[in-house]
């Protein structure tokens, strides 16, 4: 599977993204917390619940359909009584939706393993992406080193890089638009320089 950092990467990153006047330090916990839950289904597997059955791991909290309701609470719980604008709420909660999917998405995308239970509870089967560059280390003892290496490498540049470059564009492009392009939010005009 990805190490656990990326996993939470992938949510720290994103958070950053979230829509001008939504608080980034509560999207940052939230989004972490929700790009990692998923695998609270170890705690089941501890507990002895089967490993391939539906609530064993990769199962139905890896599923599509329980990340949409978890990133449904989560953008409630950062925006709260804010009161935002809808158009921030959506765009808000389609980010928290995002991160809470992507767990699932890159456990799919790993080099082996049984698939993830994506579409769970309507269609049990696990599924596999077809294409998955996410590296698993098989090698024992000496050649454990290298694929370590060659997993870190290959997490590097299919998701590290792809998450820093769009939360990069995203933060350029709300440094260089014209104020009157950006989503209506007092902080963003705050922030330029006075004529
Ligand atoms: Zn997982």
């Amino acid at each position: 599977m990805p190490s656990p950092v990326t996993h939470g990467l992938v949510g720290i990153v994103m958070a950053q993204t979230v829509p001008l006047g939504v608080s980034k330090r509560r999207s940052t916990v939230v989004f972490a917390v929700l790009s990692v839950m998923p695998d609270i289904d170890l705690l089941g597997s501890l507990a002895g619940i089967p490993w391939r059955g539906n609530l064993g791991h990769r199962g139905i909290t890896h599923s599509v359909g329980v990340a949409v309701v978890c990133g449904l609470i989560g953008a409630r719980i950062i925006h709260g009584k804010q009161g935002l604008s809808r158009r921030k709420v959506v765009g808000l909660t389609l980010l928290a939706c995002a991160v809470a999917v992507s767990h699932g998405l890159l456990d799919a995308a790993t080099s082996i393993g049984v698939g993830v239970g994506l579409l769970m509870p309507f269609f049990d089967e696990r599924i596999i992406l077809p294409v998955r560059p996410i590296l698993v280390p098989r090698a024992r003892g000496d050649g454990l080193v290298l694929a370590m290496l060659r997993m870190v490498l290959a997490e590097l540049l299919t998701v590290w890089l792809p998450l820093f470059v769009g939360a990069g564009i995203v933060h350029v492009y709300r440094r260089l638009a014209p104020a009157e392009q950006l989503p209506n939010c007092a902080d963003s005009v705050a922030r330029r320089p006075r004529a």
